[in-house]
């Protein structure tokens, strides 16, 4: 039970070698924010955990690359943000609309900073990763879990619950080499595509919104600029407003990170192209930012959003699923690190219990806790979406707000889901009143 840092097994000569005999409290499958978090604070409180991770730290990893402050109090809590290497740190959001412009700083609450960073997954992931294996964490980089091991086979159906997952067959890619790793518990972290969370039986729902986005690095005079900047009024080729936003992020070091994001809530949406509506978004850009084919440092690069919790099951006898490959990113405003590193470590307090002696009571506190801490709030997000996707709904609401700083300032609230319990300010009034509104309404489109 207690964490060590074992030294890697070794492998056999060729296939799949036995198990060294040895099984973990817990196997983390994935070390992006949601596997490095829950790896992370299983660690600290002394389980033995092992963490897969097929990338080789640092690498690259398609992200707008925005920390808000629900993610930065996660970095606090693991003790990196003094030490953090290569943030640029910023104080709130420019928002762009209808040709009006407002800034939005982070707003004062007793739980989150008031502030934000930027900052490359490149450099962010591997110093998350790092943190955890400094913790006590077993971290084996550059090894794929290829294959669950199974303990039912018979729960291995498609629409059947989670099937229970005992460990890995995983390959080191260096060699092409495969053994087995065994644990108590396995957590599914590998992100929004979850090829190992689908061979346990997690699907998404389909008719739910799901997001993509397309993001791109450019030099750029404002790199070092104090707000990050969203446009709220992007469009496809025809000038049609559609249900997204543009995003210039600043990197302090000379870059700024483009990109644009799209919600795939109706079929009208299914056809637009992002790297189009990347093009547009680049061309009609603020000129300060001096966004050009001459600035362009590379290809865009896009993925998909898995939000609002629509990936399931997400607990098994003996399974957790946590961050993109759960879909828990927020639908308001495509953030996901946050949610990955706070699901990481709900999914670590109740396999602690569980190890503790609790078993699958445990477990099944998971649900209750992601429940708790997101069911309504994505609810409401859910409903938002489907207010946005009607373009002439869009427009009255996004043109609307930008005329009050006051409401744009209860909305970035809401959208970042930084409203105060505590208080009975407006915003809190606005989320209380939508919430209600959620509760009752049908969710079909
Ligand atoms: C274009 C774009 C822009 C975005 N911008 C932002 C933003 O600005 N701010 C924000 O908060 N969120 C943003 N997001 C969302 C954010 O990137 C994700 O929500 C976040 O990365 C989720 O973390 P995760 O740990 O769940 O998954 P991931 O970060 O995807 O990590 C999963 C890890 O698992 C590894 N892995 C996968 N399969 C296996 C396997 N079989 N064995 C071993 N390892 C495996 C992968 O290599 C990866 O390192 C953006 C997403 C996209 C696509």
């Amino acid at each position: 039970m207690h964490a060590t840092t074992t030294s890697e097994p070794a492998f056999g000569s060729s296939g799949t070698a036995p198990t060294d005999g040895h099984v973990h409290d817990v196997l983390v499958v994935g070390g992006g924010p949601a596997g490095s978090s829950c790896a992370y604070w299983l660690a600290e409180a002394g389980w033995d955990v092992a963490l897969v991770e097929k990338k080789v730290f640092p690498r690259v990893k398609t992200c707008g690359d925005g920390l808000t402050p629900r993610s930065v109090r996660q970095i606090q809590d693991m003790g990196l943000e003094g030490t953090l290497v290569g943030a640029h740190r910023y104080t709130g959001l420019r928002a762009h609309a209808f040709g009006k412009v407002l800034d939005l700083p982070w707003p004062e609450h007793p739980s989150f900073p008031s502030h934000g960073y930027v900052i490359t997954r490149h450099d962010l992931d591997a110093q998350v990763n790092e943190r955890a294996a400094k913790a006590g964490a077993t971290v084996w980089q550059g090894t794929e879990a290829i294959e669950p091991i199974l303990d039912d086979v018979a729960t291995r159906q498609p629409g059947a619950p989670l099937a229970s997952c005992i460990g890995a067959v995983v390959k080191d890619k260096a060699t092409g080499q495969t053994r087995e790793v065994r644990a108590r518990y396995v957590v599914v972290a590998d992100g929004a595509n979850s090829r190992f969370g689908r061979a346990l039986g997690t699907a998404r729902n389909r008719s739910q919104p799901m997001g993509m986005a397309l993001r791109g690095y450019y030099t750029s005079p404002g790199h070092d600029q104090p707000f990050i900047e969203s446009h709220l009024d992007i469009r496809d080729g025809e000038g049609n407003v559609v249900p997204g936003y543009g995003w210039i992020f600043p990197l302090g070091d000379g870059r700024v990170n483009v990109g644009v994001g799209l919600l795939s809530t109706d079929q009208r949406w299914k056809g637009v192209n992002t790297t189009t509506l990347m093009q547009h978004f680049v061309a009609w850009a603020p000129k300060e930012w001096e966004l050009s084919d001459d600035t362009c440092l590379g290809p865009a690069t896009g993925g998909r959003l898995p939000m609002g919790l629509a990936v399931g099951p997400r607990v098994g006898a003996t399974t957790l699923v946590v961050g993109d490959a759960a879909g828990t990113i927020n639908p308001f405003n495509g953030e996901g690190i946050a949610y990955g590193y706070e699901t990481g470590r709900l999914a670590a307090a109740s396999l602690g219990e569980a190890l503790a002696g609790d078993g699958l009571d445990a477990l099944l506190r998971y649900e209750t806790r992601l429940e708790d801490a997101y069911g309504l709030y994505y609810k409401v997000a859910r409903a938002f979406i489907r207010v946005i996707s009607r373009p002439e709904l869009m427009r009255i609401c996004v043109g609307t707000g930008m005329y009050s700083e006051t409401l744009m300032t209860w909305v970035l609230r809401i959208m970042a889901n930084l409203v105060r319990p505590d208080e009975t300010g407006p915003a809190e009034a606005a989320y209380r009143a939508l919430s209600a509104l959620a509760r009752l309404a049908p969710e079909s489109v």
